[in-house]
């Protein structure tokens, strides 16, 4: 990988709404959480509920009108939802649990698109005190049979449809799952054996006081990616939303009047983080788009919208970069202010496209289902150094760590020494617990530090860098090699838009490093393009670490967030047994 890519450098000059954090180091050195904590409202008695961080004190505020969620439907639809209309939505979801007498820190799952139903049914779950734990809607009935068990589903929000292609069947191992509730279109009766949403919801009362929740008390469920193997459930507090809101702030920029887009599902931490729960905190309008992805459609709405915010993923910068940099040619893209991605690791091949062709710089930022918000970042004040995931937010100690047999978990203090990514725990979004699995949680914690299990570096200016997860590097002929690099260098051959990486059993080296490799459109898979990726990248990275295979692929397995599966492109490899797929992206 290059490390010589010209830094984006930010100049004052520019700035036309000055950044909520304009020096790191003062930031830093500023931050307390009990001032951000501060920055909310709180209930009496010490109580906190996210929900009314988000809709409750605003729709009794001066925001109570402005739009909360700007929804733009599939076929063309569009609806203002504002704070005090998505507070009353809320209200009387809640009441509909307590008609069902759901009790508080039951489980509340919903299977859904990206409905305005999904909104209300989550902020309406965590008013009520009950705990909310959102599903991809594409998900088959085993995963949504396994994740319903292992959260001991009492409720499920879902569609007619999806209820009859993938819950019918399931329902009966499902004891616990004792209410239904379907989104149904107008005339359509809601299938046997579950609730209509809609007339319970107009048949419930309007109002709903909020319910008292402890700081501590259980409000999300998570399940991971299941990039490296099956999802683990991870469980966040009330107390989250101190770092939900302050992120949005310091990480996001978040400022007043601001229209914000992140493109994530709800069904994956960011969506709810970063597309429900920040934005509204903070008292912006977020668009809510319920198609999938399409680089038209998207630059139209960014356009149309005057999106000032954009949050989204490098799989979806790749994505664009494949459609061509023509399609953008007419789109006018200068509302957006500050642009953001997370996920995975975003290549500096496409920080340098962003700069190029969208003309904005792109901010990466790093943070795991576990860590509940954003832990390291790209800041709107700071010079982006391409390839790196920025630096620790204010408020969150982050080192890197070894493992030492003898010693247990040392810090590394030298920089640029390859290490696993460890946090100081104690920042409020903190996942309490894996559901169900005590002794995996305890295992992220050693030595006083949470260990990610992502392996990164740090530069001497204290910018982080990826390196690989634990599980995906490299060990070949004595050298460790990390997937990002391999793959950022073979992006930066015109013809790739995807590179995943794996090691290949090796008798000799141990393992060796093998490229699967996606073309742009207008490029074919050929010998000699194959010899020529292998002489560049051997060109780029020398020998030890060039890859030895390259083969193609038309796409590259991935998980519905949209991260690459290497463990699958090494199983499909090796022809070994593909694990769990409950993520893969199947479209
Ligand atoms: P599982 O834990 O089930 O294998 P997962 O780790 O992919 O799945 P998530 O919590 O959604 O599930 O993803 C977090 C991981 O994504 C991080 O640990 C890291 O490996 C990767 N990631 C997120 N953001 C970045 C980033 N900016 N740069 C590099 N990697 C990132
Ligand atoms: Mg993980």
């Amino acid at each position: 990988m290059r490390t010589d890519w010209p830094p984006i450098v930010k100049d004052p000059r520019e700035w036309t709404v000055a950044p909520n954090l304009v020096s790191y180091d003062a930031a830093r050195a500023a931050f307390s959480w009990e001032a951000a904590r501060a920055e909310l409202d709180g209930l009496p008695g010490g109580a906190l509920n996210i929900a009314h961080e988000a809709v409750g004190r605003h729709a009794r505020g001066p925001l109570r009108d402005r739009t909360a969620i700007l929804w733009l439907g599939k076929s063309g639809e569009r609806r203002e939802i504002s704070y005090h209309e998505l507070d009353d939505l809320s209200s009387r979801f809640a009441n509909v649990l307590a008609g069902l007498g759901v009790e508080r820190g039951e489980r509340v799952f919903a299977l859904a698109g990206r409905i305005p139903e999904l909104y209300a049914a989550a902020l309406g779950t965590l008013k009520y005190g009950a705990v909310f734990c959102p599903m991809f809607s594409a998900f088959g009935p085993e995963p949504i049979r396994q994740r319903l068990g292992i959260g001991d589903g009492r409720v499920l929000v879902t569609t007619g449809t999806l209820y009859e292609r993938k819950v019918a069947g399931i329902r009966d191992s499902l004891p616990g799952l004792r209410h239904v509730l379907t989104v149904n279109g107008e005339g359509v009766d809601s299938p046997a054996g579950t609730l209509d949403f809609g007339q319970a919801m107009a048949a419930a009362p309007a109002g709903f006081e909020t319910a008292h929740t402890r700081p501590e008390d259980m409000a999300l469920l998570h399940f991971t990616s299941g990039t490296t193997g099956k999802p683990k459930g991870a469980v966040h507090v009330h107390e989250a939303v101190v770092a939900h809101h302050i992120t949005g702030k310091l990480a996001l920029d978040f400022h007043d009047g601001d229209v914000f887009w992140c493109t994530a599902d709800p069904g994956w931490v960011t969506g709810t983080s970063y597309g429900i729960i920040s934005p509204l905190t903070n008292g912006i309008t977020m668009v809510v788009d319920e198609a999938e992805f399409d680089a038209d459609r998207w630059y139209g709405i960014i356009q149309r919208e005057r999106v000032t915010v954009w949050y989204t993923a490098p799989t979806a910068v790749r994505m664009l970069m494949k459609v061509g940099d023509e399609a953008v040619r007419d789109y006018d893209l200068s509302s957006v202010r500050f642009m953001s991605s997370v996920g995975e690791p975003l290549n500096p091949e496409a920080v340098d496209w962003g700069r190029r062709v969208l003309r904005l710089a792109i901010h990466d930022n790093w943070w795991q289902t576990e860590t509940g918000g954003i832990m390291l970042a790209n800041f709107r004040s700071m010079d982006i150094r391409p390839g790196s995931m920025g630096k620790p937010l204010p408020g969150v100690d982050a080192a890197i760590v070894a493992r030492d047999p003898g010693a247990g978990v040392v810090e590394v203090t030298d920089a640029d020494v390859e290490g696993e990514l460890a946090l100081r725990p104690g920042w409020p979004s903190m996942f309490r617990a894996y559901l169900g699995e005590d002794e995996r949680y305890r295992k992220c914690f050693a030595g006083g530090w949470y260990l990610t299990g992502d392996l990164a570096r740090r530069d001497a200016a204290g910018y982080y860098w990826f390196v690989g997860r634990g599980d995906d590097v490299i060990k070949s002929a004595g050298h460790l090699v990390g997937p990002f690099e391999v793959e950022s260098s073979l992006m930066e051959h015109p013809a790739v838009a995807e590179a995943g990486v794996i090691g290949k059993p090796d008798p000799v080296a141990g393992e060796v490093v093998k490229a699967f490799v996606s073309l742009k459109s207008g490029f074919e898979a050929t010998e000699p393009l194959r010899k020529e990726l292998l002489g560049f990248a051997r060109q780029r990275l020398g020998p030890a670490v060039a890859p030895r295979e390259i083969d193609f692929l038309d796409t590259l397995p991935r998980t519905r967030s949209g991260k690459i599966m290497r463990r699958l492109l090494k199983a499909r490899e090796l022809g070994l047994p593909e694990g769990d797929t409950s993520t893969l992206e199947t479209t």
